[in-house]
């Protein structure tokens, strides 16, 4: 008995020195990190401080802020044992700060034993500006005159470096691109499913420091009503066509219809909104001159947003709206591109096809779809008027024909508009030039 009560007391006396030990080992100090480290913040984009002890732990922390020789405590907080990690967020109001810069002293401290008990410290200052000022915007286009599913530029300048701005329309942020003369220029467009009355487009701009200005923009909206169609997929077009072609974008599904209407609803789906993501990446520059080339020698068997009803065996099974033009003239016809640009793209997109989208800068982009062949490759520069391909029936194509969508980051607009000199004249040319952007 008595020799189990000193074993115990040796396995107390053994945990008692090897946890002094690590307190007194603990020799390295917290690590502090800043966020925002440098720059502005506001209210709206507060700093937020993590410490990280991987020995002791966090004991305690204190923020300071100088402004205008005052110190002001913005946080004196103290931690238990084994905090081996903190995130504080500053809250600024009612502190007593004003706007402008501000040096900002952070020390935290650790609960190792060393320094006669007072741990190891880790001290930082930093330069940093509270700003909760938003964004002057003064546009530079005094009107806008969109046509329904059509599109319009804007320009703008700002009173500070942006974090994000362009302009939005319904819950879709069209974004501006800064040109070398500071001015902001932003391609949108009217989208041809938003009834005209919700049509309201507002430049948005968010700087640094989280702040948000918006301001309204003088527009005109010229309503537009579409030409339907209607398609008869024939059980001859399921066979020849849909199953060989589309079968393997769904193995599991057994019925011709079955998978004729998954491609016209999910497959569409899906490479809409790859057209949307290619949209995004587009050059910060004008890349294009002149009015865009239509496909020479070509009748119009398509039209833009073209509500078009699906038959089958006297049924309705599906609608959908076309968001391109399709062109039609010899099979297998040259193609040239609609203007100067990048490739962006250059490869198959399920409903259409062997794809290329050429990038024109500032966000406006062309796709050519159901091509037979592709002569350009991602990354090339082509000329206006280049080949970049053959017509043909790839992908959900009836018949040989080019299918030809015009794209302001991402969203297909009207390409009859980019096809007439007086349009872009007065809609985007005459407007870039207050950006000093001069297209010949
Ligand atoms: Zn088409």
């Amino acid at each position: 008995m008595r020799k189990l009560k000193l074993l115990f007391l040796l396995l107390i006396v053994a945990a008692l020195i090897m946890g002094g030990y690590s307190l007194l080992r603990d020799l390295s100090a917290p690590v502090l990190t800043l966020a925002p480290a440098t720059g502005t913040f506001s209210a709206k984009r507060p700093l937020t401080i993590t410490v990280e002890d991987s020995g002791c732990g966090v004991k305690s922390l204190q923020v300071t802020a100088v402004q205008g020789g005052h110190a002001i405590e913005l946080l004196n907080r103290d931690y238990p044992g084994g905090t081996a990690h903190v995130t504080e967020t500053l809250a600024l109001a009612g502190k007593g700060l004003q706007e402008g810069p501000l040096e900002l002293q952070l020390r935290a401290v650790d609960h190792a034993r060393i320094r006669l008990g007072s741990g190891n410290p880790a001290e930082q200052t930093a330069s940093l500006a509270i700003d909760n000022q938003p964004p002057q915007i003064s546009v530079l286009t005094t009107h806008h005159n969109l046509n329904q599913g059509g599109a319009g530029v804007a320009v703008y300048t700002l009173s500070e470096e942006p974090s994000e701005t362009g302009v939005k329309v319904g819950d879709r942020l069209f974004p501006a691109y800064r040109q070398a003369s500071g001015a902001y220029v932003c391609f949108f467009a009217l989208p041809w499913n938003l009834p005209p009355a919700a049509f309201v487009p507002k430049v948005q701009a968010v700087d640094r420091a989280g702040n948000q200005r918006t301001v309204g923009l003088y527009y005109h909206v010229n309503a537009r009503s579409f030409p339907t169609d209607k398609i008869n997929v024939t059980p001859q077009f399921l066979e020849s066509k849909i199953v060989p072609d589309f079968q393997q974008f769904f193995p599991e599904t057994d019925s011709p219809l079955e998978l004729f209407l998954k491609v016209n609803r999910d497959l569409r789906k899906e490479n809409l909104a790859k057209v949307r993501e290619i949209g995004q990446q587009s050059a910060a520059t004008v890349l294009w001159a002149g009015t865009f080339l239509r496909q020479p020698n070509a009748a119009v068997p398509g039209f833009f947003a073209q509500p078009r009803t699906y038959m089958h065996n006297g049924l309705i099974i599906d609608h959908q709206t076309h968001l391109g033009i399709d062109l039609a003239s010899t099979a297998h016809a040259p193609v040239p591109a609609a203007n100067a640009g990048t490739v962006a793209f250059a490869a198959d997109l399920g409903i259409y096809g062997q794809c290329v989208i050429l990038d024109h800068g500032l966000g406006l982009q062309t796709l050519y779809g159901h091509l037979s062949q592709i002569d350009v490759k991602v990354g090339d520069t082509v000329t206006r008027g280049q080949i970049i391909g053959r017509t043909g029936t790839s992908g959900l194509a009836g018949g040989d024909h080019l299918h030809f969508d015009v794209l302001v980051s991402g969203q297909q607009v009207n390409p009859i508009e980019w096809w007439d000199p007086s349009w872009i004249k007065n809609n985007v040319t005459d407007k870039l030039m207050l950006a000093g952007v001069t297209i010949n």
